[in-house]
Order: C-alpha cells, then sequence, then structure tokens
C-alpha cells in the first residue's frame, strides 16, 4: 500500500538541519500530519528522508498550518503524481520549503510505512510553515488520508534544541 507522494531529486542533494548532514534521499507528505506537537495534529507533513554518512537514516518533519499560499510548493502542487507514482523535480531546491528557524524536537522512532524500522531519528521542526486551502485540497483529492496513527510515546526521550 504505497501511498505516498515521493519526489525525485538530482543525485547528491543535501540538506543540513541542525547537525543532521546527509544525503536527502527523497521527501514526501502525508495528511494528516502523523506528527501531534503539544496534542495539536496539523492538516499536513512534509518528510525530508536522509541517509547519514553513518548510514543511518533519519527523518526531518516540517509541519504545515492553513493560511497562504506556499510558493516553494507550487512548482509540486500543480503537477502532484497520482498514488505510487514519482515526480522528477529537475530544478527545485527543497531548501527552499524550509523556515528560517531550523530548531527543532528531535526522538527516536521508526518509518512510519512498512517496513516501519526502528532505528530512525526523527527531527521535528518547531516552526511551521503555511498552505492554502486550495493547495491542501488539492493533495487530499489525490491522497485523502495516508498517515500512520500517532504513536504512544512510550518510553522514548524528547529532546529540544534551542
Ligand atoms: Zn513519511
Amino acid at each position: 500500500m504505497a501511498t505516498r507522494c515521493k519526489s525525485i531529486l538530482r543525485p547528491g542533494t543535501r540538506l543540513k538541519v541542525g547537525e543532521d548532514v546527509g544525503h536527502l534521499l527523497q521527501f514526501h507528505f502525508h495528511t494528516p500530519s502523523e506528527e501531534s506537537v503539544n496534542g495539536v495534529r496539523y492538516p499536513l507533513v512534509a518528510h525530508f528522508v536522509h541517509k547519514g554518512f553513518d548510514g543511518k537514516l533519519s527523518v526531518v518533519a516540517l509541519l504545515f498550518k492553513e493560511g497562504r499560499r506556499n510558493q516553494a510548493l507550487a512548482p509540486m502542487f500543480t503537477a502532484l503524481p497520482t498514488e505510487g507514482k514519482l515526480l522528477a523535480l529537475a530544478n527545485m531546491n527543497p531548501g527552499e520549503l524550509l523556515p528560517a528557524d531550523h530548531s527543532y524536537f528531535k526522538f527516536m522512532g521508526s518509518l512510519t510505512t512498512p517496513p516501519c524500522s526502528d532505528g530512525v531519528r526523527w527531527q521535528v521542526l518547531k516552526q511551521t510553515a503555511e498552505i492554502s486551502k486550495q493547495q491542501l485540497s488539492a493533495f487530499r483529492k489525490l491522497y485523502t488520508m495516508n498517515a500512520r496513527p500517532i504513536q504512544p510515546l512510550n518510553s522514548r526521550v524528547v529532546e529540544v534544541s534551542d
């Protein structure tokens, strides 16, 4: 059950958030967000999946709240692929999606789609981005609900950066 909107990036694309430097493998979106912050779940989240130099996977999550039209999303959201298809983005800089403030919540987790492997480092950016109602409904026309339910924290520790 592949219900993700993945993007193909030019080889060598990198993204640095906090201490996290690695190769960006792909990014994709979920609606609603798979994260909640202080009990609040967001209408959309972007997951930037990296492979670190140590070979471990890490995911940077960017939450979206409803607001203004997001210009950085526009090139993608006007050409959204259908389920299971990939979208080639030749000249897109995914860094343009990120807010200026890169502070984050960090915790250890797993992939949210099968095989849901453990050992994935998660960094959820504190600063949210905005997306318009129209952009959100365009996404939801193709992807009605593609999020894993919120998982219990169990004994995991959530670290907060400055
Ligand atoms: Zn994801």
